[in-house]
């Protein structure tokens, strides 16, 4: 066989072979290898893919399912004329987020306000904005928490009685950023409000960032009762209210709508 032949064969074999790889494997481009090499300029790059398993399992570990990953800036819906304002508020809120933190005397802190409070009935679009605030810090790479409350609560109130360590209120103190969705839905008993006083305060101290959504008021001066869930938040616990108020930023950073 000549040379030219013989060289046409391995080629043919080369690319059948790649074929079948290409078959079986999740990823065509680089056959789950997660590089691509260039054969005619001898070099190699990161497949895209591997960018993508990344934003998978951060998306995973944040608690953002795919059907939420749906929910970002570009997605939200105009239906009010309130909704430009909200979307302009986190807007305004991920420009100012902070993207590195300070270490002082051993801890992380920021000098910005770093709190977010979307307060609003049902179907408002609060959680879909605050999905989409922690998928731009998944983006910019922090640690990020979405932590449903009434879930979280539930299981404060089953660990003390067994005696074990919650998980998601661990994760909720340990995240950079961190979503509270649907805080205060219902009235807590005494020890979960210190338990979330306790988480409050931690992160405020430390200067993390904390979106918080809720079908209640903050409780301000001056604002109308809402008629659905009359009692704010700080009827439940001042201590908790003050903290949230001025993390963020005293009013800066509160959007509410009923
Ligand atoms: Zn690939």
């Amino acid at each position: 066989m000549r040379l030219a032949d013989l060289l046409q064969q391995k080629e043919a074999e080369r690319v059948s072979q790649l074929h079948t790889q290409q078959q079986k494997s999740n990823c065509p481009v680089c056959c789950d290898r997660g590089m691509v090499v260039d054969r005619t300029t001898k070099t190699s790059r990161t497949c895209i893919c591997i960018f993508e398993r990344i934003v998978k399992r951060k998306m995973g570990e944040a608690n953002i399912t795919p059907k939420e990953q749906l929910q970002t800036l570009d997605s939200f819906e105009f239906r009010k004329p309130v909704h430009s304002q909200m979307k302009q508020l986190a807007e305004k809120y991920i420009a100012n987020m902070p993207t590195d933190y300070v270490m002082h005397q051993g801890r992380i802190c920021t000098t910005q306000d770093h709190c977010l409070w979307l307060g609003g009935a049902t179907g408002m679009g609060k959680s879909h904005l605050a999905i989409a605030i922690a998928q731009v810090a998944i983006a910019s790479g922090h640690n990020v928490k979405v932590i449903n409350c009434v879930r979280m609560f539930a299981e404060i109130v089953d660990c003390f009685s067994t005696n074990e360590k919650p998980k998601m209120y661990q994760e909720a103190m340990d995240a950079t950023v961190l979503v509270l969705d649907d805080i205060f839905k219902q009235k807590p008993s005494d020890f979960v409000i210190q338990k979330i006083y306790d988480l409050v305060q931690w992160r405020v101290q430390l200067g993390l960032p904390t979106i918080y959504t809720s079908e209640r008021r903050l409780g301000n001066k001056g604002e109308e009762a809402n008629k659905l869930n009359p009692t704010t938040i700080k009827d439940m616990d001042t201590s908790i209210w003050r903290r949230i108020r001025k993390s963020c930023g005293d009013g800066t950073y509160v959007f509410e709508y009923f």
